[in-house]
């Protein structure tokens, strides 16, 4: 599908929730894609863009950068602490902020290097073992202890596990949040932005339906 029509989709999935388009932003996520088609997007006028890894993201975006200017970069994927300041130097976001001592971590550097990135703070809404983020049960106690370590938390993230209805992990994201008062909601991918943005998505993570299968070598 071209940037065009999945923009054209985001903004009837707006219209139909009686949301603003400007609240929904379009995160073109590029993990493994090649360069080739990464700059074919950029050339159509795409700023934002996701990453899974922050040594990928480190290869690609500077060069980028270089060529095109300001990039919204977002890292997308589970962040060890020992990359923690690459990704807090390389990104704009960072949506999968999942335990203390991550925050313990980004709340340091963050004194050091004067800046933090927005957080989005990841919700294992599924409680699948094999899958990053806290539990639905700890994360108000997790949000507070981050707000408390002064870090930008501006909202939440989840990833449904792939045989559910997404709609139901997306409400209880967005439940969460609003009973923590924070206003971002990171959901939404290739196949279910739609329902996202039903459920108040403000950022949309979409890969594959952008630029293609992911070619994995
Ligand atoms: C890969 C990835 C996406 C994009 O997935 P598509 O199905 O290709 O749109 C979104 N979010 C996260 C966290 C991802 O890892």
């Amino acid at each position: 599908m071209s940037l065009d029509a999945i923009n054209t989709k985001i903004a009837a999935a707006c219209r139909h929730a009686g949301r603003d388009v400007n609240d929904v932003t379009l995160i073109a996520v590029s993990k493994v894609q090649p360069d080739a088609r990464v700059a074919a997007i950029l050339d159509a006028g795409q700023r934002v863009f996701g990453e899974n890894k922050v040594q990928e993201a480190a290869g690609k975006w500077p060069g980028f950068r270089e060529t095109y200017g300001d990039i919204d970069l977002h890292l997308i994927g589970p962040l060890q602490t020992n990359k923690a300041r690459q990704a807090m130097e390389l990104a704009q976001s960072i949506h999968t902020l999942d335990r203390p001592k991550l925050a313990n971590t980004i709340a340091r550097l963050t004194q050091e290097m004067g800046q933090c990135p927005d957080l989005y703070i990841q919700v294992n809404t599924g409680e699948e073992p094999q899958k990053a983020g806290c539990l639905p049960a700890d994360a108000d106690a997790f949000i507070a202890s981050c707000v408390a370590l002064d870090l930008p938390v501006r909202g939440l993230m989840c990833i449904p596990p792939a045989e559910e209805e997404p709609s139901l992990h997306f409400a209880l994201l967005a439940k969460i949040a609003a009973r923590n008062g924070l206003a971002g909601l990171s959901m939404g991918m290739s196949g279910d932005f739609e329902s996202a943005i039903a459920l108040g998505a403000t950022h949309v993570r979409v890969g594959s339906a952008i630029f293609g299968d992911r070619v994995y070598e």
